[in-house]
């Protein structure tokens, strides 16, 4: 079983640290900055084998090249190498590769940006999925590259996953998309308990990740696009809409998002 620390950066960056236990070695995903990192690392005395890359926003790649000259592993999409940090795996939509004696599957998810990869650690026990800036805690990532119909694709593929697969998004951005969540769907009362839990959390100063596959299903608006009061929602917000289309009802419910 492998344990997951955040790592805080910027102003609402998760850089999430691996590592497994008694063990000093440790990988990190998407490290926008080295500092934060190196600190860490110092700190808790782990030395760094290697670096997850989902996608080559800078938020997410820019501390890469700082951490990389210990001469660690850089894992990243192939398809989108150039636009990444130099790479030691460049790998491709399915491929597998150990990882701290884990299994880690890679998962293409075009939408966000079209070089979006997701890692899945597949142990059976306790699943993780480190998610990037494509599913969020109660939302998704804003389609920048994307068409509508990919990104549905890409979340319809995560939300395939086990419910106990433990979520770990690249930001805090929990409250603002429950918040969002709340004006599409007011009487969903997994998601009013949620905002309460949440808001307790942040108030402490707490990150509200991991979430996980069945939180999302049940609170997550962009994952409930069948659910009969979003699509009532959505149907009052554009009343000509076809939404028996699941990317077109996600496409409302995004850009609905992006002016809320
Ligand atoms: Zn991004």
């Amino acid at each position: 079983m492998l344990e997951v620390q955040p790592i805080h950066a910027f102003n609402d960056n998760y850089i999430w640290l691996i590592k497994a236990p008694n063990q000093q070695t440790c990988w990190v995903v998407d490290p926008g900055d080295a500092a934060p990192v190196q600190n860490y690392l110092k700190t808790a005395n782990l030395t760094l084998e290697g670096i997850l890359l989902t996608h080559h926003h800078y938020d997410h790649i820019d501390g890469v090249a700082e951490l990389a000259k210990q001469g660690v592993e850089v894992v990243g999409f192939a398809k989108d190498a150039k636009r990444l940090p130099t790479l030691t795996q460049a790998v491709q939509q399915g491929a597998t590769f150990d990882l701290l004696g884990q299994s880690v599957e890679v998962m293409e998810v075009p939408g966000h940006t079209l070089g979006h990869i997701v890692y899945f650690i597949k142990n059976e026990h306790q699943p993780l999925l480190f998610s990037g800036d494509t599913l969020f805690a109660a939302g998704c990532g804003r389609m920048f590259e994307g068409t509508p119909e990919q990104m549905q694709a890409s979340l319809q593929s995560l939300a395939e996953l086990p419910e106990n697969t433990l979520v770990f998004a690249a930001h805090e951005y929990t409250l603002s998309n429950l918040k969002f969540a709340l004006q599409v769907e007011p009487n969903n009362t997994a998601l009013q308990a949620r905002m309460l839990e949440s808001t307790k959390l942040r108030e402490a100063n707490q990150p509200t990740l991991p979430s996980n596959i069945g939180i999302e299903l049940a609170t997550n608006p962009f994952l409930r696009l069948n659910q009969p009061e979003v699509l009532a929602s959505l149907q009052a917000r554009q009343p000509n809409a076809n939404l028996s289309a699941p990317a077109e009802a996600f496409k409302i419910l995004r850009s609905w998002k992006d002016t809320a």
